[in-house]
Parts: C-alpha cells; structure tokens; sequence
C-alpha cells in the first residue's frame, strides 16, 4: 500500500477530488454516462498480479458475450449482447496484460516484429532503441496469425518466450478481442510523455548540444508566457523553464499551440522544419474527424521525422514511443 500511494498519490486525490465533484453537483445525474468513472484500486507487494486483476473482469466480459435480456416497447423481449473490441494500456501494464515483453527489452514493440537494439550509456546503463528502418518502417507487422504461431512454438518447444510473447493471455479468451490488433498505442505515455517529453530533454537540459535552447530559455519563456487563452486553447502553460512540472496534456498543448511561433528563429532552419512535420502529423492525428486524404499526410510526415531524428539529435532518443509514431496511423485506420 506504501509503495502504490507513494507513487500514485497524485492520481489518487485526482480521482477523488472527481468523484467529489460529481457527487455533491451532478447528483441527478450521476447515472448518466458521462458522469460514471469505472475505477479500481489495487494493493499488492511488490508487483500486482494483473491475471488476480484480470480473470474477474474477463469472466464477467464472458458472461456479458452471452447476452443480457431486456423488456422492450416493441418486442416483449430483446437480447443485446456485449464484445470487449478496444483496449488500451501504458506499456508496463500492457505487457502484464498481453503477456508479451515489456517496450524496453527486444521485440517488445506490440505492433511489429522488429526486435530493437540495446545500446550503452557513457554512465554503463541501457537504452533499448529502433533505427528506422529502411527496409520496411513500420514492418514485418506483428499480427494474428504470428502471434497465434508464437504461442505454438512456445508450446511445442517449452520456450520462455518467443519474438516478444511470452505466453497466452486472458483476454485472448474473449469472443471478439484480438490481443495485438485491438489493443490501441497508449498515445498519452506514447506521444505526451515519452515523444515531446524526450524533446524537451534534449532542448533544454543538455547545454552544450547543437539541438539545445538552453541559453535561449529567457526569450522562449517570454514568449510563452505572451501567448493567453485563444479560443480553441484556454490553458495558459508554465514557463518553459518549469516544463519538468508539465503534465501529459500540457506538453501537447505546447507542441499544437505553442511551438511554431515559440520557437521561430530561435530553432535553427534545419531543426524548425522537422518540428513543423510532427506538429502537423499530430494536429491530424487529434483532431475530432480525420479526414482520410490528411492521415496519409500524416503518414508521410511521421516518417520524415522519425527517419532524420537521430541524426539531428542522437540514437538513443529513438526509443520505442518514437518508434511507435510509425504505427500511429495503421492504429488510427483499423476497419478491423
Ligand atoms: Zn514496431
């Protein structure tokens, strides 16, 4: 219990401070959907077992599969029944979840089949990275049929894992749920705070670096604090030299909002003109309605981006969330 609330105490008042909210102003409406939040809370040692998690849950899903009864005005009675079809997780939860290996370790990317390279830090630390490659950017794509060869061949031969699985999962018992397909890239740990959170890092901690704005934080912050509450956007950020304090929708907001005119001809030519390509590919990829003939804009913008990243900076801020950029839109245009 120590250890969830000393590093989740932040989420935990959150969700309390919501539920109070809800409770003492929305009351007759609290059965409406939007004012229901399904939480669960779990103390463990160590660890959480997520199948203790999960096996209830997909028992209850099971039962929800086979249909719940209902009396109508048109038919005396109708049958609705119930399919888990999307899930998303951060990725140390996914890979408890999906049973496969966790983004950090090779072949731990949910979408593709490319295992990776660890590569050592000055300080004798690793940083599992993906080189872009040029062979095939986002591929061999990781899906059903390999997945369901995987869990064959870790069968068959007794493996501990096999190209990143390590054995069935409970969810893949339920009628409609494809364990790889249908569960979503997290894009809040993904993009918010593993891709411009990684930026950051690079800009304004390492000082003496050709990507670094460290010494022009004095002009970019009074900037930002010169752009107030335009219409689409009412968050008014931090200074910059505050980002460590940003949470997750503050650092997209930054990038759609702030960026392009934060960091005009401050950023070298060069660097502005690779920033512009995510920015664009990001404002896409949230805007409310996608239009299809933008999201192969995206695509291509994506690809640019990823590809020149590690020139421009260096190899190891091409871990998985940038990697994962180059399935962002393949996830975004799922039929099935
Ligand atoms: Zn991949």
């Amino acid at each position: 219990m120590e250890k969830i609330l000393s590093s989740n105490d932040n989420f935990i008042e959150d969700v309390y401070d919501k539920v109070n909210v809800y409770h003492f102003h929305l009351v007759p409406m609290e059965f409406c959907i939007e004012n229901i939040i399904f939480a669960g809370l779990v103390l463990s040692h160590g660890k959480p077992q997520i199948n203790s998690i999960l096996e209830p849950i997909v028992k209850n899903l099971k039962i929800l599969e086979l249909g719940i009864t209902f009396n109508s005005r048109t038919e005396r009675f109708i049958n609705i029944k119930f399919f888990l079809l999307f899930a998303v997780f951060d990725k140390p939860a996914r890979a408890m979840a999906l049973n496969i290996k966790n983004s950090n370790g090779f072949f731990g990317c949910l979408k593709c089949l490319q295992p990776g390279k660890t590569l050592k830090t000055k300080k004798k630390g690793n940083v599992h990275v993906y080189f872009f490659s040029y062979y095939s950017n986002d591929g061999p794509e990781r899906n059903s049929e390999n997945y369901e060869k995987c869990l064959l061949r870790i069968k068959k031969l007794s493996l501990k894992e096999y190209k990143g699985i390590i054995g069935p999962c409970s969810l893949q018992n339920l009628g409609e749920f494809k364990p790889i397909q249908n569960t979503s890239i997290d894009s809040m740990h993904s993009i918010c705070l593993g891709v411009i959170k990684s930026l950051f890092k690079y800009w304004f901690e390492m000082p003496d670096d050709k990507f670094s704005l460290k010494r022009h934080i004095t002009k970019i912050n009074d900037r930002v604090l010169k752009i107030r509450s335009i219409k689409s956007c009412q968050i008014a950020l931090r200074p910059v030299s505050e980002w460590r304090y940003y949470k997750a929708k503050d650092f997209l907001i930054f990038m759609i909002y702030y960026a392009i005119p934060v960091f005009y001809q401050i950023m070298t030519y060069e660097y502005y003109q690779h920033l512009l390509q995510s920015i664009i590919s990001l404002e896409i990829l949230y805007s409310e309605k996608i239009d299809i003939v933008n999201l192969e804009t995206a695509r291509r913008m994506l690809i640019n981006f990823v590809k020149k990243k590690d020139t421009l900076y260096n190899s190891f801020i091409l871990k998985s969330s940038v990697h994962e950029l180059l399935h962002q839109i393949k996830s975004s245009n799922r039929k099935d």
